[in-house]
Parts: C-alpha cells; sequence; structure tokens
C-alpha cells in the first residue's frame, strides 16, 4: 500500500532539507521550494526557477495545500473582507481579513468547527470535524492576501476552533508564517486566543514566544462561567488565574482578557469589582467585546461603555473592541463552519 502523500505547506525549512535530499536533490533547492510555499502558488508548476524534472518529483511525493474560494462577502461598513475557504477533502471554514490604519490583521481558523461549546457562540452550532493543519492554517493567510490584495501584518488565531487543542500544528503554524524566508510575521503582531485550556497554556508558556495571549473570560466567577462556557467546569477560577499568573512570569508577556458583555449576565457592578480583582492578580488588561448577534440565542449586549468605565475607576486597563464586519456576519463569534443554508 501506498503511503499517504504529506502536505507539502506544513514543513518546515530543515524538514523540507531532509525530503528534498531523501529525493536525491541538493540541500540548496529546499530553499527555493520554502519560499515557493510562502506565496500564494496553487501547484508546483508555478515554482518556475526549479527543473520541471524536480516538480514533477514534488507532485508526485506531495500535496499542495490551495484552497478554493467558496464564498467571498466584503462589508460595506468597514471594507473588512470574510472568506469561505474550500479545502482539500471537501470541508470548509471561515477567515476574515481587517483593515486598520496601522496595518491588515488576517482573522484565522484552527479547527473545521469547534467542540468547546460555549453558549454564546455561531462556531458551537455545526459541531467539530478535525484540526487543521498548519498549511491549511498558512494557506488562509496567504491566499487571503493574494485574493484581498491587502498586505497582511498580523494574524490572529481568533476564528473557529480552539488553537490550544491542536497545539502542534497551531505551533507549527506560528514558526512557519513568522520564519524570516516565509511571510516573516512578527510574534509580536500574532495573536493566540484560548477559551483556557490550561495545561496547553502551561506548555505554551514554556515555549517563552512574543505573541500576545489572549484568554476568553467572559466572566469573574465561576457560577456564572460555568453556565456560559463548559471549560469553566474542567478548569475553574483559581486554576485558570494560576496558570495566567505564571504565563506573565515566564513569558513577560500581558495577557488580555477577553469579557463579551451579556446584559445581566455578567455586568454588574459586582462582577466589574471581581473582575478588577482578578487583573490585578494576574497583571492582565481586558479587551471588552461588545456581544455580537447569534442567531436564536436569546442574549443581549450589555452596555460597553458603562462597564468600562467600571472597570477604569478601579484602575483596569480596558479596551473596548471594534466590530468590525458586522454586517457580513463577520465579527467575533459570528463565525461558522459552513453556511447552514
Ligand atoms: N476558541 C478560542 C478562539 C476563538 S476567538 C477562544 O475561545 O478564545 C473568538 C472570540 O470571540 C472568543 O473570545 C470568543 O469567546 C468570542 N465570542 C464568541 N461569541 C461571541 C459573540 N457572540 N459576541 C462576541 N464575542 C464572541
Amino acid at each position: 500500500m501506498q503511503d499517504a502523500k504529506r502536505e507539502i505547506r506544513s514543513l518546515l525549512p530543515e524538514e523540507l532539507e531532509a525530503e528534498l535530499v531523501r529525493l536525491g536533490e541538493p540541500v540548496y533547492r529546499a530553499g527555493q521550494v520554502f519560499s515557493w510555499l510562502g506565496k500564494g502558488i496553487r501547484s508546483f508548476d508555478e515554482m518556475t526557477d526549479l527543473p520541471a524534472a524536480l516538480r514533477d518529483k514534488l507532485r508526485e511525493s506531495f500535496t499542495l495545500a490551495a484552497p478554493v474560494r467558496l464564498r467571498k462577502q466584503v462589508s460595506a461598513q468597514d471594507g473588512t473582507v470574510k472568506y469561505l475557504w474550500g479545502l482539500a477533502d471537501g470541508n470548509a471554514v471561515e477567515c476574515v481579513v481587517m483593515r486598520y490604519s496601522y496595518g491588515n490583521t488576517v482573522c484565522i481558523s484552527s479547527q473545521v468547527g469547534c467542540r468547546q461549546g460555549c453558549v454564546f457562540c455561531a462556531s458551537t452550532g455545526l459541531g467539530f470535524v478535525r484540526n487543521l493543519s498548519a498549511g491549511e492554517m498558512l494557506a488562509e493567510v496567504l491566499f487571503s492576501q493574494a485574493d484581498s490584495g491587502a498586505k497582511l501584518s498580523g494574524v490572529v488565531l481568533m476564528g473557529i476552533g480552539e488553537p490550544l487543542e491542536n497545539y502542534d500544528e497551531v505551533l507549527r503554524f506560528l514558526r512557519l508564517v513568522n520564519h524570516p524566508r516565509g511571510m516573516n510575521i512578527g510574534m509580536r503582531h500574532i495573536s493566540l486566543s484560548t477559551c483556557g485550556l490550561v495545561p496547553a497554556m502551561e506548555r505554551l508558556a514554556e515555549e517563552r514566544l512574543q505573541l500576545t495571549l489572549s484568554v476568553s473570560l467572559h466572566a469573574p466567577d465561576d457560577e456564572t462561567r460555568q453556565k456560559l462556557m463548559p471549560i469553566a467546569r474542567r478548569y475553574d477560577m483559581d486554576t485558570l488565574m494560576n496558570a495566567c499568573s505564571a504565563y506573565f512570569r515566564r513569558t513577560e508577556r500581558r495577557i488580555s482578557f477577553e469579557y463579551a458583555l451579556i446584559r445581566g449576565v455578567n455586568d454588574s457592578p459586582r462582577q466589574a469589582e471581581l473582575l478588577a480583582g482578578l487583573m490585578r492578580r494576574t497583571h492582565g488588561h481586558v479587551n471588552l467585546i461588545p456581544l455580537n448577534r447569534v442567531e436564536k440565542s436569546p442574549l443581549v449586549p450589555g452596555d460597553t461603555r458603562k462597564f468600562a468605565e467600571l472597570l477604569s475607576a478601579k484602575g483596569v486597563n480596558v479596551t473596548v473592541r471594534r466590530r468590525l464586519g458586522a454586517d457580513i456576519e463577520a465579527a467575533c463569534g459570528q463565525l461558522r463552519r459552513k453556511e447552514a443554508t
């Protein structure tokens, strides 16, 4: 039986070298191939400075992740672009290109679907299918850049899926997208958001990356958080906060805590006070998210300005996230696995 072909965009430069040597090629070819893989090419034939015989060998030995654009929507409000990319196995994921004054950022998915089950999030709806490979995540970035024409200077892992549940491929993706001979996106321009998988956060701390870790908190007390996020039943607030403090000590990078404000659920003055206490404990800051509408959800947005003022008055560093792409359902928590229609 023939081995399944490896997907070449997932390989790090040193792994490519080993593969090319195995194919009887000189090591320097790996550098050429790697820089092609960091461009939005769709076939090995586009690697025009390689001999045809080598291109044939590559085609026989590897697959090349090149997603198909199934849908593209452009926000009339702010120019945000949402894509539905079709993957080689027929699955599809959404990703979003956001334009800021300081540069363009892409928000990518890390899994096909999500199994975290947060009650306020549209990604919960259609269930979990599989992890994305590093090459598939890189392809989201490359093809979104090529298609939108927006030169990308930042990446956020805040689309569909829980990145820390797909730890190895996500780490590999970070190395690929950060590589000087690839897209060369600086770690300080990368954010990774987690619902709070404590063991994976402990592992990530040891990598000592300069990226920004965001933690989806959404409540300052166990009772409320457990109602909103099933993961809170596995790791209680104290355990999560200990992991956050340890992360800060180890990496010297402040954590950004995401807090989607829901009226009557997590927006009381008492909760602001508790949240302020957690920020003092972890040296983190709060990124308030206006709750975005999700079909069939009874939850209503809270008053972000008022809550931000309560937090500021207690000395908390707080920002309110802009709602980019809300008119095309491209805002936080609105991405889904596939069109439900
Ligand atoms: N699984 C990861 C990555 C998702 S990032 C995580 O949980 O962090 C997407 C962010 O949008 C998360 O902070 C998520 O909690 C938040 N979010 C989900 N649904 C939302 C909604 N309806 N309104 C506002 N933010 C939402």
